[in-house]
């Protein structure tokens, strides 16, 4: 499949030619199709297969194709996308950097161990649209009350299994009820592994998801 094909955003099919991609990678081509047309998706992935630009061009071409018309609160994100490691978020966040450079939709990354004030500075006083974030800083933001996930309206979990391992579940439970009931956002679940543990959580956060495997 070639991202020409798939319908994409002028903004985003920028983006995509700056990085030099022309064709979709397996995952990319088999999951776009219906993540595009709203569907939830669980896909179970490694990295280095693409992955994440799979759930950026959704998430920043659902956002451009459904502009929000009344006023925009500022640390009231549209997409959030939650991993389970500084060094990923930040990964997720310089690519959401490069694919979302011509589409004027705003990134910011939180991690733990990173100056808090620092962060919310970023946040500072502009609309975020898309959020990404570790769990346990996200949970900062939101008991402080600098950030509110009720407009969420992707969310995407990635590498759920090592969420799992690492503890994290408990506050991602928490951020995951934080947003709009499942009928209302679009979900996407990445994990290398699919464990019962996880195969319960994805029927729990998702709604008739499209199921890939690579
Ligand atoms: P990921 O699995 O998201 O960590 O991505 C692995 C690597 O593949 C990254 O360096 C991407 O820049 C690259 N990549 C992602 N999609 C494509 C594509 N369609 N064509 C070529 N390279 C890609």
């Amino acid at each position: 499949v070639r991202f020409h094909d798939l319908g994409l955003r002028q903004e985003i099919m920028h983006g995509i030619a700056d990085l030099g991609f022309e064709y979709c990678s397996p995952i990319q081509g088999q999951i776009l199709p219906f993540t595009l047309r709203g569907h939830d998706a669980i896909g179970k992935a490694q990295t280095g297969t693409g992955k994440t630009a799979a759930f950026l061009i959704t998430i920043f071409n659902d956002l451009l194709e459904n502009p929000v018309e009344e006023e925009r609160f500022i640390g009231e994100p549209r997409a959030l996308v939650i991993a389970p490691t500084r060094e990923l978020v930040m990964q997720i966040g310089a690519d959401a950097e490069e694919l979302g450079r011509h589409t004027g939709l705003r990134t910011v990354t939180l991690i733990g161990g990173m100056d808090y004030q620092k962060q919310l500075n970023r946040i500072g006083h502009h609309v975020v649209d898309l959020v990404v974030a570790t769990p346990g800083r996200l949970i900062d933001f939101m008991t402080r009350r600098d950030l509110f996930l009720d407009r969420v309206e992707v969310l995407v979990l990635d590498e759920a299994d090592r969420m799992l391992d690492m503890g994290f579940i408990p506050q991602v439970k928490r951020i995951v009820r934080a947003t709009p009931p499942k009928e209302f956002r679009q979900t996407l679940l990445f994990s290398a592994t699919f464990t019962q543990d996880i195969i319960n959580l994805s029927a729990q956060w998702t709604r008739e998801p499209v199921k890939v495997e690579i």
